[in-house]
């Protein structure tokens, strides 16, 4: 495994001089926007001034702005009907934009259904490069190839924002790059959850700049920060490998905060992000375009997984879920590192039999790993939930013993609690899904959820004294056992202390 990693151990550095990481300013005075640039220059390409968003009194001023800063200037007045905050009538929208091109930007934005504008001309004159711009936040136009080849025939810059409603969506945009791949200078991006990673690979699609804001003023815009220092988007080339995971919602995931710092402390040309994904089944055909390298999947994909999968683990077997999948030769083989991050802490005490009973709350997803992890280290279980036929399903299958939520108190003598529920996570961070049991001092007492560290449950088992495992550092095993399945290396050690995800 190690082998085949050494042959792709390298980065490579910034492509050629183009701009790649737009920072759209938002500043509502000409002193803030230069400050808001100035915060965020040592990520920034290339800045777009957003007229709109000056108070009126500064538009007089616009015109200085190119020399106040020391990168490209794009010149943008976005009306209402385009996500832009512009009040006023078209006219007057046209003549500031004209009036403004008295300064030295490098691109002016008109969108593309103006015609003929004094703006335009003097822009021509001027030698400023034309963007053409078409904002669609419903969705998607169906002749977007179409429309991009013909505004690159007049030598205007084509720029592309709309809003994937699916991953099949998703699979057009990034089509972008074969279908035009003559058209060299364009701007192309997904807006929305779903357009999330048309964003991040921006190079992937061919777009000449990614578009980012300290304030999001676009939907699915990321800080410059995200895109510079968490997935260094600026330094994908056609080599790097693409991971990701996938889920329905998806872009909470803290994931890509602990693969991403991984592949970089192992020098690794590697990215992660996060996919919104509706269907799996397009999922995979979007992977194999990609080329897609390896993902976590999670809710509620875990099991609608399994049938692309060409090779799974006995786990994976068992429990009927898969949360990570990566590529293997010519098939998709999916292993459950759910399985090793709940039960790896617990067994030293298993083995010196400290731990030979457990009650599992819960019968979800979570618990089925928990119940099979147990189970073959030959822990007698009992699994209590608020849908007792739930419970009784899983008891079934892994041969363990099954009851209400209400008699949890029948069970207070087992040497290991496991709370698998999602009852106590934020925001209902007062719930206890067992208030009337007691623990007592010689428990361990495991709790899956990780939203906060210490809910009421661990609260009261901690005021017991005792001994805990944490849901987040179980959150943190199960990415780390990730990260050995996508790269064959162990997780770089020097980085643990830093993944601290409970901060934000
Ligand atoms: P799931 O499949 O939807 O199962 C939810 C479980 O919670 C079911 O047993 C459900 O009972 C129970 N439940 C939900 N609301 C309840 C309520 N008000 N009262 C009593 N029981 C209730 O979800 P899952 O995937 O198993 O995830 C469960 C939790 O584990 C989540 O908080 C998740 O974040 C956490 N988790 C943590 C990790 C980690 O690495 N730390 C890994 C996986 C999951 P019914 O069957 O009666 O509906």
């Amino acid at each position: 495994m190690q082998g085949v990693l050494l042959g792709v151990m390298y980065w490579n550095v910034k492509v050629g001089g183009s701009p790649m990481i737009c920072l759209v300013l938002t500043g509502g005075t000409i002193e803030a926007s230069v400050s808001q640039y100035e915060r965020n220059k040592e990520y920034v390409d290339i800045v777009e001034l957003r007229v709109d968003l000056l108070h009126e009194s500064s538009r007089s001023r616009v015109a200085t702005f190119p020399s106040l800063v020391d990168v490209p200037v794009i010149l943008t007045i976005r009306r209402q009907s385009d996500g832009g905050m512009y009040i006023g009538s078209e006219r007057s929208r046209l003549a500031l934009l004209e009036s403004c091109l008295d300064g030295k930007f490098d691109y002016v934005d008109i969108e593309d259904d103006v015609k003929r504008s004094m703006a335009e001309q003097k822009a021509r004159e001027a030698g400023v490069r034309i963007i053409r711009s078409k904002h669609d936040f419903s969705g998607m136009p169906n002749d977007i190839y179409h429309r991009i080849a013909k505004i690159s025939a007049k030598g205007d810059i084509p720029k592309l924002a709309v809003t994937p409603q699916s991953i099949l969506d998703l699979i057009t945009l990034f089509r972008v790059r074969t279908e035009l791949k003559d058209v060299e200078d364009k701007i192309v991006l997904g807006m929305g959850d779903f357009g999330l990673p048309s964003r991040i690979l921006y190079k992937r699609m061919g777009s000449l700049w990614t578009y980012c804001a300290e304030t999001p003023v676009a939907p699915g815009q990321i800080s410059v920060q995200q895109m510079k220092e968490l997935y260094q988007a600026d330094k994908v080339d056609d080599r790097t490998h693409i991971y990701g995971v996938i889920g329905n919602p998806v872009n909470h995931s803290f994931s890509p905060r602990i693969q991403n710092p991984g592949f970089r402390g192992i020098n690794f040309n590697a990215i992660y992000l996060p996919f919104l994904v509706d269907s799996v089944r397009s999922f995979f055909i979007l992977a194999e375009m990609l080329k897609i390298s390896g993902f976590s999947v999670t809710v509620p994909h875990k099991q609608q997984v399994l049938p692309y999968l060409g090779k799974i683990t006995r786990e994976v077997k068992q429990i009927g879920s898969c949360n990570t999948v990566v590529r293997a030769k010519n098939l998709w083989s999916g292993t459950n590192t759910d399985y090793y991050g709940f039960v790896e802490p617990l067994i030293p005490d298993i083995d010196s039999k400290e731990i030979q009973s457990a009650l599992v709350i819960g019968a979800g997803g979570a618990a089925r790993s928990v119940v099979w992890a147990l189970r073959n280290h030959g822990c007698k279980v009992t699994i209590i939930n608020r849908n007792l036929e739930r419970a009784k399903n899983l008891a079934q299958e892994t041969m363990t013993a099954y009851d209400t939520l209400e008699h949890a108190k029948l069970y207070e003598h087992v040497d290991l609690v496991v709370q698998t529920t999602s009852v106590g996570m934020v925001p209902a961070i007062e719930e206890d899904p067992i208030p009337d049991y007691t623990f007592n001092k010689n428990q361990i007492v495991y709790e899956l959820v990780y939203r906060p560290k210490y809910t009421k449950l661990l609260q009261r088992a901690l005021e017991a004294g005792c001994r805990l495992h944490f849901g987040i550092d179980m959150l943190i095993r199960q990415g780390k056992h990730q990260f050995e399945s996508f790269t064959g290396y162990h997780y770089p050690k020097r980085l643990e202390l830093s993944l601290d995800l409970e901060e934000d």
